[in-house]
């Protein structure tokens, strides 16, 4: 199974991600989790990775496509993975594409999840209280909310054209979500 969750940010797809990965015994590869891991072993990914993520900006894609490609091309892709935070662009929907076109494999679904944005605001400065994540406050929320909108909603309509989106409403209880999501899948 070769899965994608798009989603803004606070919506919970991170923690849907995790729970379809577990249901399938597939790999959850988050973006936002590796590029923090780069940032506090402070490698060069990272210290660059910090100056956009600290200011609710997305990292430039050809960043995000080059650590993308090399950790897909990793054994334990070989039955599947779930991209949670990858692609956020055209660019790295298309960079993509061609990745896995040279891995031969191909996606098999992309699970949209929504939510108003009142919910997600919310949501957000609620996990600032105790995520200790320098971007969840107020201001850097609603500049993560505008770029969603901006840069990465246009791929739900990228990956309808390919009739691949799932949508699925992400308010309710996460075990209920996690069926909705599974209903879509099958
Ligand atoms: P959220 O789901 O709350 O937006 P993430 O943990 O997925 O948070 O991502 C945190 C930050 O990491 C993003 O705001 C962005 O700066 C950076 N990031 C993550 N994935 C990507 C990506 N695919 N392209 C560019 N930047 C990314």
């Amino acid at each position: 199974m070769y899965l994608i969750f798009i989603g803004p940010p606070g919506v919970g797809k991170g923690t849907q991600a995790k729970r379809i990965c577990d249901h399938f015994s597939i790999v959850h590869l988050s973006t936002g989790v590796i590029l923090r891991d780069e940032i506090s072993n402070n490698s060069p990914v990272g210290k660059s990775a910090k100056t956009f993520i600290d200011v609710g900006q997305l990292v430039p894609d050809d960043v995000l496509l080059k650590m993308m490609s090399g950790r897909l091309a990793q054994n334990d892709c070989n039955n599947g993975f779930c991209l949670d935070g990858f692609p956020r662009t055209i660019t790295q929907a298309e960079g993509l594409e061609r990745i896995l076109t040279n891995l031969n494999q191909s996606l098999d679904a992309v699970v949209s999840i929504v939510a108003d944005e009142e919910e997600l605001i919310n949501r957000l400065v609620l996990r600032g209280s105790t995520s200790g994540r320098t971007d969840d406050t107020p201001e850097i929320i609603r500049q993560r909310l505008r770029v969603y909108r901006r840069q990465t909603e246009p791929l739900i309509e990228f990956y309808e054209q390919q009739n691949l989106i799932k949508a699925v409403e992400g308010v309710g209880k996460i075990t209920e979500i996690t069926e909705r999501i599974l209903n879509t899948l099958v």
